[in-house]
């Protein structure tokens, strides 16, 4: 299934928040604080689940704990919807973030010592709307390309437009 099918599917069984009289506003605050509790609470359902297994040898219940982790996804989707922000990227991002953090693999000296702008940028988009540009680069061989990831995202979209707007103007 794919991300963004599973969070239309998801939201479809989201109870209604919505009251006579309630803003826009307090309806995205609703929402909102609806998805951050729900996984808090998954998340304590799982520790749960974990603490019976580790402290009084219960037996662990993997299908449980199954059913917890698609809870949370379930949260996760919801708040996607409230942000109204696609979840491939949300994962995409997150990867990003992390390969930042640690390019090759897990490094203890990596995880105390964060470029924390690095991993802004990437979970920005930067470097998304950068490799965007050099592929329009790469076919139109015109746009300058930053070639660091030292631009921030507004530097970047300006400068794009920029070019946009030389071009148009070219034309006119
Ligand atoms: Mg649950």
């Amino acid at each position: 299934m794919k991300p963004s099918e599973y969070v239309r599917l998801a939201v479809k069984t989201e109870a209604p928040v919505i009251e006579a009289g309630e803003t826009l506003q307090s309806r995205f605050k609703l929402r909102a604080l609806h998805s951050a509790m729900g996984m808090c609470t998954e998340a304590g359902e799982m520790q749960d689940q974990l603490k019976r297994h580790i402290f009084y040898g219960k037996d662990l219940d993997l299908v449980n704990i199954q059913e917890e982790v698609g809870d949370m996804l379930w949260y996760c989707a919801l708040m996607c919807d409230v942000l109204d922000i696609d979840m491939s990227t949300v994962m995409e991002r997150n990867i990003a973030k992390l390969q930042a953090r640690y390019p090759d693999k897990f490094k203890k000296s990596d995880a105390l010592d964060r470029d924390l702008d690095a991993e802004r940028r990437e979970l920005e988009g930067v470097s998304d709307t950068i490799k965007a540009l050099k592929r329009i680069h790469k076919n139109f061989s015109m746009f300058p390309v930053p070639s660091t990831y030292e631009a921030s995202k507004v530097k970047v979209m300006a400068d794009f437009e920029a070019f946009i707007d030389s071009l148009v103007e070219t034309k006119a």
